[in-house]
């Protein structure tokens, strides 16, 4: 099947078209600057030059006209006719409680997704605008939605419970929701294939870092914890996100400088984080030539970020009762040789014993683990699209043999 998998922000659409069969993007690309008059259109097709259109694209609609022409364009595109997109899957943020898995949209669906606009007010709209776009250019093409919240649905009350008054939960569903359920699901499924043993017998720790970053306790292929929650706002040190810290903190400093709700937001979301505290950089790169060249404020970020992730696995082993495998996964986690060192450094009393050698020269799939270490650490490159292209698959085939 070819999926044209979209990932709709606000200003941005960033799109790849699958054949799931081969298990491969043959075409990538983005729309960035949407409602603008100088927008930009990139696009990849598999094996040939990346190229780049400037024009105007007002909104949604248009922005998902430009790729669909891009997609038949007869010198760079990779479909002859529109009828090839076989169906198109949406990364959705947030599903709520209300979706516990992937869904084809319907009339249905699309009432649930205003609904939680409330709780993804960033979010979930242009995620909105997206499908509707697509039901105008393909209205008889299947739609399925696949939810950054769904893999954690299921966490038990005591994880997901805040220590606030039950009333709250009630009223508002503020309670822990998790995000990059897609990206914990797969690399947890990968890991427990890697070392070939039912996911259903594992207990499994994955931390996606990227800009954003979050781990989730995967106990035998259920997500029981994660470190995001109400928003992708908790857990730990991201780029420019504070993560986890005293609610206070926020009433005192909105307080002393006089913040607004919207300012204490941003500080929070935007300039906090590893940009915050070194004062240099949200991209861990640059934070690792910092520290190097001996900055202070680098490495005191750098060493927040990685402590925090030591601490989670402590803390989701315990909630295990016991660990077999860690996953780094992410733009960090996949590449950063330094952070999966130091997250690992003095583990061996959890059952982790890394081997220096393999962290330093990772490819692919992989363990940086010493044989007889316990507990495997594995690095494993995560494909949020894939994963997306192949639950939409899924989901149109069940839809033609129901009906
Ligand atoms: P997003 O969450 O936006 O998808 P990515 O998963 O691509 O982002 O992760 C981006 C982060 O990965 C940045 O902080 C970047 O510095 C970091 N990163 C990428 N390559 C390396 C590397 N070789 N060493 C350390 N960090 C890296």
């Amino acid at each position: 099947m070819k999926v044209l998998v979209l990932n709709c922000g606000s200003s941005s659409i960033k799109y790849q078209f699958i054949d799931t069969e081969k298990q491969l993007a043959v075409a990538k690309g983005m729309v960035e600057r949407i409602g603008m008059s100088s927008a930009v259109l990139t696009h990849q097709p598999l094996n040939k030059e990346k190229i780049r259109i400037i024009g105007e694209i007002l909104d949604h609609t248009i922005a998902i006209e430009y790729v669909i022409a891009v997609l038949l364009s007869p010198n760079h595109g990779v479909i002859k006719d529109k009828s090839e997109i076989d169906a198109v899957g949406h990364r959705v943020v947030h599903g709520g409680e209300t979706f516990s898995g992937s869904v084809l949209i319907s009339e249905e669906v699309m009432k649930a997704l205003k609904d939680n606009i409330e709780l993804a007010p960033l979010h979930n709209p242009p995620n909105i605008k997206g499908i509707k776009a697509v039901l105008e250019h393909l209205p008889n093409t299947p739609q399925c939605g696949v939810f950054d919240t769904s893999f954690h649905v299921k966490m038990p009350p005591h994880a997901y419970l805040y220590g606030i008054p039950f009333e709250l939960y009630k009223k508002y569903k503020i309670r822990r929701y998790g995000f990059h359920g897609t990206s914990h699901r797969y690399v947890s499924q990968r890991a427990a294939a890697l070392l070939r043993k039912p996911i259903e017998e594992l207990k499994i720790i994955t931390a996606h870092l990227g800009n954003g970053c979050s781990m989730a306790a995967v106990n035998h292929g259920q997500s029981i914890d994660s470190t995001m929650g109400f928003t992708p706002l908790e857990g730990l040190l991201m780029g420019t996100r504070s993560g986890d810290m005293d609610p206070s903190v926020i009433l005192y400093i909105m307080a002393k400088e006089g913040l607004s709700l919207s300012e204490a937001n941003t500080l929070l979301n935007k300039h906090s984080g590893l940009i915050g505290i070194s004062g240099e950089s949200s991209d861990m790169r640059e934070i690792e030539s910092a520290v190097a060249e001996g900055n202070k404020k680098a490495k005191f970020a750098f060493d927040v970020f990685t402590y925090r992730i030591k601490k989670y696995v402590g803390s989701y082993a315990a909630a295990m009762g016991g660990l077999d495998a860690l996953v780094f996964a992410g733009g960090i986690g996949e590449n950063s040789v330094l952070v999966r060192r130091d997250v690992c450094s003095n583990m061996e009393f959890i059952g982790i014993h890394l081997d220096k050698n393999l962290n330093e020269n990772v490819s692919g799939e992989c363990f940086i683990t010493t044989p007889e270490s316990k507990v495997k650490v594995l690095r494993i490159p995560t494909d949020e699209e894939l994963v997306i292209a192949l639950d939409t698959e899924e989901i149109v085939n069940t839809q033609l043999v129901n009906n």
